[in-house]
């Protein structure tokens, strides 16, 4: 039957995520998993915060995607840590592939590490990596609807971080209802909105990111 074998499957990841986290608990590393639709600005947010963030606090990257190192090459041009992850067609990462990309990082000395998942809002949220969080970007082009049309995502999230704010003159969405819409999926999700554009909003994201790094030391 069908949903048998998907449970299954879920199960399975399930127990490598478990043995993933145990180990980033030891290792006293942070991780947080990045998704958004494919656009939404995941790498663009990580080189800003890399930028400002890398002298005070340890970063790492995993970067998926179904093909090409592009993300990795720029992730690498800010001087830290990163590993490309290929999914060779597969839409989402799983706690296998990031089990063994972790065997090429040097967890030690990172006390963040992002693993930026493939660019889909639908199944990155049904599979577990292993992460603390989960922290999603929606840009406001995508439109005030989708916290209702994929619920998963943002009902599974930590974070949402509402990206490209500088296009609100130019777009139809409607910030307040995207705020309402996403809270009544998930109404404890925390909120950011920002323009990695223009740098607004940026500064309130680092400052909860270092919080977030320094209450685990
Ligand atoms: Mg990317
Ligand atoms: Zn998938």
């Amino acid at each position: 039957m069908k949903i048998g074998i998907v449970k299954d499957i879920l199960e399975a990841n399930d127990m490598i995520a478990e043995g993933n986290r145990r180990l980033f608990k030891g290792k006293g590393t942070l991780v947080m998993n990045l998704m958004s639709s494919p656009g939404a600005g995941k790498t663009t947010l990580l080189e800003k915060s890399i930028s400002a963030l890398k002298d005070r606090v340890g970063i790492g990257v995993i970067e998926g995607d179904i093909q090409t190192e592009l993300d990795a090459e720029r992730i690498h041009k800010k001087g830290v840590e990163v590993v490309q992850i290929n999914t060779g067609g597969a839409c989402h990462l799983d706690a296998t592939m990031v089990s063994q990309a972790i065997e090429k990082l040097d967890l030690t000395n990172i006390d963040i590490l992002f693993i930026e998942n493939v660019g889909n809002l639908v199944c990155p949220a049904e599979f577990r990596l292993g992460e603390d969080m989960k922290v999603m970007i929606l840009s406001i082009a995508e439109g005030e609807d989708k916290p209702l049309k994929y619920p998963l995502m943002f009902h599974e999230s930590q974070v949402l971080i509402i990206n490209k704010i500088d296009l609100l003159p130019y777009c139809d969405c409607d910030i307040m209802r995207l705020r309402e819409n996403s809270l009544k999926i998930n109404p404890n999700l925390n909120i950011f909105e920002i323009s990695c554009k223009t740098g607004r909003g940026l500064d309130v994201w680092y400052e909860w990111l270092i919080k977030k790094v320094g209450g685990r030391h």
